[in-house]
Order: C-alpha cells, then structure tokens, then sequence
C-alpha cells in the first residue's frame, strides 16, 4: 500500500546512514564556527513570493519543483527548495542591515519536486552559509576556503575539486547573453538543441550551459566564452578572487561553462563536485548574489555563499561507527534494582550505558554483544556482598573484579565523550 512508503524521493534515515548526516552536519558548523558565522534557523514554510521573486521565474526550481500549497487562511506558502531567500527574507524582516556584515550558517531540510534518483531527493538536507554587506572579492575567498575546509575536514580532499567561473556584473552578462543567442540561434546549432533548451533560448540562454543533456553539452563545449564578454572590472574583481584563493592555499579549478542555475547569482560562482556520485557530483555550490535583497525589496546589499547537500557528502565518506555501550548486567533476578541504580550512576556520570529490560545472565550477555557494547559490568549477589562489580572486556574477554567505588574510574578507559 502506497500509503505504508515514505513519500516518493523522501527518506526515513535511520542510525547509520543518520550518523553519516550527523558528522557533514558537525563538520560544516566547526568549520562555519572558526570563520566566525554563527548559526541561524529561518522556517521551513515561507510565503511563495519569497521564492518566486528571487529565484528568478524561470528556474527550474519555480517552474516546475517547488512545493506551493494554498493554506487555510488563503496565503500561497511553499516548502524551502533552498536557504538563501529565506536568509534574505530574515535579514530584511529583521532589520539586520545595521548589523554588517552578517556572517551566518544554517543546516536544515529543503523540498524540491525532483526527478528522484540516487542523491537527487525531494526531501534533501543542506548546510549553507551566507555572508552578506561584503563587496569585496575577499568575501568571495573566504566562503570558498570555508568550503574547502568542510570537504578537508570531512576527508575528501583528493575526491572533490573546486570549479570556479565568474559571470560577471550586469553589464557583462548582458554582453555575453547577446553573443551566446547570437551563436545559438544559427540554424546548424539550434537544430541540435534539445527541447529543453530550445526553450530556454527565449526566456534564459545561460542556462542552457548548464544543461545536463548530452546533446546540449556538444553544443555548449564549442560556444564562446564568458570571460571573452567580461568587461574590465568583472575581470579584475573575478581576478582577486583567484589571487586570494591562491593566497589562502585553496585549490580550485577554471571552468569556463559552469553557470548557476538561480537567477540572483553574478560575478563569482563555484561548485565543489566529484566523480565518485555519478551524475550527481555536485556536492556543494555558491556564488555571489549582489542583486538578490534588493530584488527582494530590502536595502541594496551584497551577499555571497554556498550550500552543501548533505546526502551527497555523507554518501563519500566512511559511516562512523556506532558508539559502543557498556552493558550492565544483574546476573539474578535480585540484582536487578541494584543493576538499575548502578546503569543511572554510570549515566549521569556520562558514560553510554545499556540495561537489558529482562532476560537471564545468557540472553542479557548475548544482547551485550549483539549492540556491540565494549564492556559488561555483571552485579552479583556474592560480588556486590563484598562491594565489588565483575568487569568483562567483551573484546578481550578478560575479567576483573572492581570496587563500586572506584567503578566509574576503572570504565574511564572505555568512556568516549562523544556517544555519537
Ligand atoms: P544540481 O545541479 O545537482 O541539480 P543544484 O544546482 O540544483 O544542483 P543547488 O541549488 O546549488 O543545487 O544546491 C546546492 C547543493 O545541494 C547541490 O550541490 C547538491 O549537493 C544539493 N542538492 C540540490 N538539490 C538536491 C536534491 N534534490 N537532492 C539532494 N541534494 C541536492
Ligand atoms: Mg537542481
């Protein structure tokens, strides 16, 4: 019955795949914490205009994959497909521009009406951050380094490369738009279009650069080039980019075709992608969005940032290992209160720690080694008479006798402060 599944491109994470999330997650606010963005939450619902004004209408996302419902009360709402008009919205709601510049970080779930694949999910995860009130190219640099201290941090260093592009300002832009269409709208080259992009001609020709059909790609590989519209100061400013990326020891790699596919971004645009996904092997990307708070009605303020999709990242790196329990263990049925006053002492003292709801010695040390506990502490009546535990290293097999009182000093060797 369809109705017992998770909703098409929705997921249940469950432990292991969860601790994965939980260590991109941990990971990018570490990272966002030593550059100094402190971290925010905006809703999940906003009002459809947020999106719909910003992201441009005619993105992918506002035209076909935002999840838009009328709610009782007659307002259009839509779940976040993204963080950044969210982070705008806030940041006009709340009267932040006092407050320059504004570094943030946020971590949280977006909903986008997807094909749905294998790390193309229509309920997905994001970390991100934004930095807004900063023009300069240094501003730029520093999200990027933060990026590629979250893909190092997380190990990955060797398997995902940083591109970079600039579109340019406005003026540019519309130079190159005007060369590209000219390009494209020659009969030899339109006819190899797809359908897709034939559309796009019309109402947005830079997209199509970043179309993901073969047929497309052919097409856009011999197209003119942006940096060949740029005008001097987009290439100076795209120019201090790289510069300041070299400085801060960042590695990155040109890529002269890569756009990004919201309407708000200009000058800077990078993407942190891989091979090892497949077709999804964008696993982080950003770009810098000057127009985007005025666009949406806020005091004209400059902003830059990235967004990381949570999935794609947990799917590169090795699943963390579950933490490992101590496992404490009445051997008859009387120790059992003291069992459960001795399982509290422990946590409160802060150790992980499992008690069996019932069973005899066999089944609760079966149990033990089942969650893979790194310890049994086994209370019995003739130990605990002499005020003693008998401590079981399960790997070893070794056993020791220990004084209540000094129990929790003997376990510290298998205390891990982080219960993951
Ligand atoms: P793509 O080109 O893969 O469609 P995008 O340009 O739509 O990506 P952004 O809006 O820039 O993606 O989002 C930033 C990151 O969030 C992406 O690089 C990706 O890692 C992740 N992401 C985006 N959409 C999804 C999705 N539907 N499922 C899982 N992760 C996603
Ligand atoms: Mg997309």
């Amino acid at each position: 019955m369809s109705t017992l599944q998770p909703v098409r491109g929705t997921d249940d994470i469950l432990p292991d795949v969860k601790r994965a999330h939980r260590r991109v997650e941990e990971e990018a606010r570490a990272v966002a914490a030593r550059y100094g963005y402190a971290e925010v939450a905006t809703p999940i619902l906003e009002f459809t205009e947020v999106f719909a004004r910003t992201l441009g209408d005619t993105s992918d996302i506002v035209t076909k994959e935002m999840y838009t419902f009328v709610d009782r009360g007659g307002d259009s709402l839509t779940l976040r497909p993204e963080n950044t008009a969210g982070v705008a919205r806030a940041f006009i709601s709340n009267g932040l521009h006092h407050d320059l510049p504004l570094k943030v970080f946020y971590s949280g779930p977006m909903f986008r009406r997807e094909h749905s694949q294998l790390g193309r999910r229509r309920q997905f995860h994001q970390v991100g951050v934004e930095l807004l009130g900063v023009a300069e190219p240094l501003a730029d640099v520093e999200v990027i380094a933060m990026a590629a201290g979250l893909i190092d941090a997380l190990g990955l260093a060797d398997r995902v490369v940083c591109e970079i592009n600039t579109l340019g300002d406005g003026a540019s832009r519309d130079a190159y738009r005007e060369t590209l269409v000219a390009y494209l709208s020659a009969p030899e080259v339109k006819g190899r279009l797809s359908p897709d992009s034939l559309e796009r001609l019309d109402r947005n020709p830079l997209r199509i650069l970043d179309s993901k059909d073969d047929r497309d790609r052919e097409v856009v590989a011999a197209a003119p080039q942006m940096g060949d519209s740029l005008n001097a100061e987009s290439r100076d400013y795209f120019d201090a980019v790289l510069a300041g990326l070299e400085a801060a020891g960042v590695a990155f790699r040109r890529n002269p075709h890569l756009v990004r596919g919201l309407d708000y971004y200009c000058h800077t645009a990078f993407e942190f992608t891989t091979d090892a996904l497949g077709a999804q092997g964008t696993v982080l990307a950003g770009g810098r969005y000057d127009g985007l708070i005025a666009q949406m009605g806020g005091p004209a303020t400059p902003g830059t940032g990235w967004a990381a999709g949570i999935e794609r990242l947990a799917m590169l790196i090795a699943p963390p290992p579950a933490p490992r329990p101590i496992a404490v263990v009445p051997v008859g049925a009387d120790q059992a209160m003291d069992a459960l006053v001795w399982t509290q002492r422990l946590r409160h003292a802060g150790f992980a720690v499992d008690l069996g709801f019932s069973g005899n010695l066999k089944k609760r040390l079966k149990r033990a080694n089942k969650i893979n506990a790194c310890a049994a502490v086994l209370l019995g009546e003739d130990e605990l008479a002499r005020g003693q535990a008998r401590v079981r290293d399960l790997d070893s097999g070794d056993q020791t006798d220990v004084a209540l009182d000094g129990l929790e000093a003997h376990l510290a060797r298998y205390n891990v402060d982080d219960h993951g």
